[in-house]
């Protein structure tokens, strides 16, 4: 079975995960055939605070 490659994209600034870091969707390799919508570690920071707040019901 072929092994599908799993980008995983920030939903909130649009930045994707490569190797060990991550880089502006600029970067984001072509044809990628599937994402994983997550945060990355700054807008996860922020999202977390914002919920702390209650002031936004995240939907992602
Ligand atoms: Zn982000």
């Amino acid at each position: 079975m072929e092994e599908k490659h799993i980008m995983v994209k920030c939903c909130r600034c649009r930045r994707v995960r490569l190797q060990d870091r991550w880089a502006d969707e600029a970067e984001e390799p072509a044809g990628s055939p599937l994402y994983s919508h997550s945060y990355c570690p700054a807008c996860s920071e922020q999202v977390h605070a914002e919920l702390r707040s209650c002031s936004v019901v995240a939907a992602c």
